[in-house]
């Protein structure tokens, strides 16, 4: 039986892990499939607080890896396949093994959806990118696109405006998904100019190795056109990974997991943290302190229930 299983080894699910490790619980750490999660595919952060000279995404989960590891969190490289969180211990199978626990912290992320062209796969991290937060200030003076037409979209896009040159919203319908105030805002920049009824068909520039443009398809002629730019902000949504989540816990419909107080849900001993429950903030520091939220409130429960 353990005290504690985390599934996620995203900052949230590493910083609950050393919270709750140097507490001495002595968690059991589920780091799914992509290990160290989205940060492992972005390059330089230099938004982590801590890192004057930024670090790369890889190395600071690798670093954060280690803390949880050092203060005795046990880490499992597989992914969960499904959890009972009604039963008491509550359950947490891997294929047909099964974990039992006295609590859960959920932290198994969100997906940025993708594309789905090779050459977005190629040139990931290379003038591809689905943040604009975490990538923007690479691309001073420079030409990008933002691919998409909800909130999102128009936030990337507005924010990139501090840094590129030129900012073109290619949405691939001619109405925008965006609020009202969120597109006038994006229209209101001089430097946002916008393409209509248009998909990003492919990306070029694989064989140097970075972004040098996009073919766009005209989704109502069919005529693709090419564009000379540096850089491709993917912002087409995210999937929350909370599918074996459904029906235990409320889901919003998107599918984030609906918390209260942040990392509380409305079952006794469930926890979550970080982006799995956030469609707002969705960044690495938001994230770890959710974790180390997460990870207190675990502390609390197992002294409140004598865990
Ligand atoms: P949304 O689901 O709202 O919008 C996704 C956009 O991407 C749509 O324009 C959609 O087009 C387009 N899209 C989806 N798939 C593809 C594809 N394969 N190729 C091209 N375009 C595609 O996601 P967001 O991430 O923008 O927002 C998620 C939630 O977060 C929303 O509720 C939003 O309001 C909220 N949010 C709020 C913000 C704020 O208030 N500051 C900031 C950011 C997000 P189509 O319309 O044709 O389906």
């Amino acid at each position: 039986m353990e005290n504690l299983i985390i599934i996620g080894s995203g900052p949230a699910g590493y910083t609950a892990a050393i919270y709750a490790a140097r507490s001495g619980h002595g968690p059991l750490l589920f780091t799914g499939e992509e290990v160290g999660g989205q940060l492992m595919t972005t390059t330089e952060v230099d938004n982590f607080p801590g890192f004057p000279d930024g670090i790369m995404g890889p190395d600071l989960m690798v670093a954060m890896r280690k803390q949880a590891e050092k203060f005795g969190t046990k880490m499992i490289e597989k992914n969960v396949t499904a959890v009972d969180l009604k039963s008491k211990p509550m359950k947490v199978m891997v294929g047909d093994d099964v974990y039992e626990t006295k609590a859960v912290i959920i932290a198994c992320g969100a997906s940025a959806r993708r594309l789905g062209l090779e050459n977005e796969k190629k040139l990931y991290g290379k003038g591809v990118s689905a943040c604009a937060t975490c990538d923007g200030f690479f691309f001073k003076g420079k030409k990008v696109i933002v691919a998409g037409g909800g909130d999102a979209a128009m936030e990337e896009a507005t924010f990139l405006t501090k840094y590129a040159s030129s900012v073109t919203i290619v949405n691939r319908t001619d109405v925008f998904r965006a609020s009202e105030i969120m597109l006038a805002k994006a229209k209101a920049e001089p430097k946002i100019s916008f393409i209509m009824s248009a998909t990003v068909e492919d990306i070029l520039g694989a064989e140097v190795g970075k972004v040098t443009g996009v073919k766009l398809k005209n989704t109502k002629t069919g005529e693709i056109t090419e564009l000379s730019i540096d850089g491709v902000f993917v912002a087409i949504g995210h999937v929350p990974n909370t599918k074996i989540f459904e029906g235990q816990l409320p889901l919003d419909k998107v599918g984030y997991i609906k918390a209260k107080n942040i990392v509380m849900t409305d079952l006794p001993g469930v926890f979550v943290a970080g982006d799995v429950a956030d469609a707002r903030y969705r960044q690495a520091a938001s994230a770890a302190g959710t974790g180390c939220m997460a990870a207190l409130e675990v502390e609390r429960f197992l002294a409140e229930t004598k865990g």
